[in-house]
């Protein structure tokens, strides 16, 4: 054997598996094997000078490499089971929540002591939401921020590197049941392990896809969710961001009955572009450092699509449509909600004359000509909704940002030791489906790895 324990992915899943093995046996081989950069080298080349669109890299830094998708995100760490996954299912809500809080403590411990950790029990916020046909899901939240993540990341990697083995830029190929374990095929070489933990994330969905597919796992899929980023001033979210810092609001709509809500809120923070496997879509951002705020909160609006029999292919739908605004607009759409509302197209000069300015130059337009008329009437629905808990909400200048896509990779079948039907091969974070976040899918990581220290 190479390795005792091989692990495939270096996002949150994988860094939280290799950290609690090497913590608890000093003995085990282990390896990480990740297709992107290390932390330092991981670089996106849009600068908005000289390079405006993405370039298609080898491998996407924003995606790929050391921290995985969540390197330079807000990184707030929800301890929920709420929302962010559905890793309770697999292994109760107390040891979920658990896991979650033994992660925030590692953090802690890591560099982001000094942190506030928001929590929505006791908010008289909750009832204001209730009273306006509005449900405020439950969460502790811990917010790093972009900054003070990228300090944890680095931290926890000078600790891992004397510890065990990282092959950075060496993407796994395949995955071979042999008689002893595993052998784990790159381009140049193949290594053999006793146990493996895939910890692909969202970029390394459709390899996972294929790694099923010839090991005859079973998968399932069948959900997409797809919206705009919403970008107003500060100020009109202040009581809830003050309070909550990020606050997950559910509403549904009058007229179909489907669940819109807020997904990844950036108080003072910048809307930004994501790149996956070469569609723009939009984003956001905060920091924790005072002097990087913005004057504006963005925030993400979703509207959950499910899908029945016969159609399968939930993540294509969401990619054409992604792929539409693509088309008209470059890359993503701006547009105002007054526009919206007036039905014509934002330009160039009302964007400019617009009371909030936007953190993200992105092209003027009409999402209108984007979105099915079933999501957008419910992310208007939904916007007069929140004008009435956030007044203001509703303005003419709110702007709105197309399409923010929240794709979700196929459920892969796991017991509840999130192992396949092959002994000792290990699907965790959101390349098992199972979880959609920092938190769960590092907790994923902790508790596959307790599982084969056992
Ligand atoms: C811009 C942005 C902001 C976000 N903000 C938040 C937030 O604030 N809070 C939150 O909870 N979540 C956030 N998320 C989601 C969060 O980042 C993910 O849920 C989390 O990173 C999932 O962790 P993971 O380890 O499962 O996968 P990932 O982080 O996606 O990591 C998977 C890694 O595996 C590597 N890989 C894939 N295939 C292979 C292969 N074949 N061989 C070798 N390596 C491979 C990839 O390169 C990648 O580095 C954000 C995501 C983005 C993109």
């Amino acid at each position: 054997m190479d390795y005792d324990v091989i692990i495939i992915g270096a996002g949150p899943g994988g860094i939280f598996a290799a950290y609690e093995l090497t913590k608890n046996n000093t003995s085990l081989k282990v390896a990480v094997f990740e297709a992107g950069h290390s932390l330092e080298d991981r670089k996106c080349p849009i600068d908005g000078v000289k390079i405006k669109n993405c370039i298609h890299c080898k491998s996407c830094s924003i995606m790929s490499g050391f921290g995985g998708a969540g390197a330079f995100s807000d990184g707030k760490y929800n301890i929920t089971n709420d929302f962010g996954g559905t890793l309770y299912e697999h292994i109760g809500r107390d040891a979920a929540i658990e896991l979650m809080e033994y992660v925030d403590r590692i953090n802690l411990e890591n560099g982001g002591e000094g942190t506030r950790l928001y929590s929505t029990t006791n908010t008289e916020l909750k009832k204001v939401c209730l009273q306006n046909k509005l449900q405020l899901l439950d969460a502790s939240v811990r917010h790093l921020g972009t900054d003070i993540n990228y300090v944890v990341l680095g931290n926890l990697y000078r600790d891992l590197k004397e510890k065990a083995d990282f092959f950075f830029m060496t993407p796994v190929e395949d995955i071979d049941k042999t008689d002893e374990g595993f052998l784990i095929h790159t381009k140049d070489k193949d290594y053999s392990c006793g146990k493996c933990i895939v910890s692909a994330g969202r970029i390394g969905s459709k390899w996972m896809e294929e790694t099923c597919r010839k090991l005859d796992i079973p998968t399932k899929s069948n959900r997409v969710d797809i919206g705009v980023r919403v970008e107003l001033p500060a100020v009109l979210f202040a009581h809830l961001t003050d309070e909550l810092y990020e606050s997950k609001i559910v509403y549904r709509t009058e007229k179909f009955e489907d669940r819109v809500r807020t997904f990844c809120m950036n108080p003072y923070g910048s809307v930004v572009t994501e790149n996956t496997n070469g569609i723009v879509t939009v984003n956001g951002h905060s920091y924790d450092d005072p002097e990087k705020r913005t004057k504006n909160t963005n925030f993400a609006l979703l509207v959950a699509k499910h899908f029945s029999e016969p159609f399968k292919d939930s993540n294509g739908y969401g990619e054409s449509i992604a792929r539409l605004s693509n088309m008209l607009g470059g890359g993503v759409i701006v547009q105002r909600f007054g526009d919206i509302i007036r039905g014509r197209r934002s330009t160039a000069k009302r964007i400019k004359e617009n009371f909030v300015t936007p953190t993200l130059q992105a092209e003027p337009g009409d999402l209108s000509l984007v979105l099915p008329k079933r999501i957008m009437d419910g992310i208007l629905e939904m916007i007069y909704a929140l004008d009435k808990i956030a007044p203001g909400t509703a303005n003419d200048d709110t702007l709105l940002y197309g399409v923010e896509v929240k794709f979700y990779n196929m459920e892969v079948d796991v017991n509840e030791n999130l192992e396949t039907a092959y002994k000792g091969l290990y699907i965790i974070g959101d390349g098992s489906g199972v979880t959609h976040s920092l938190s769960h899918a590092s907790a994923s990581g902790v508790y596959v790895a307790r599982k084969i220290l056992e």
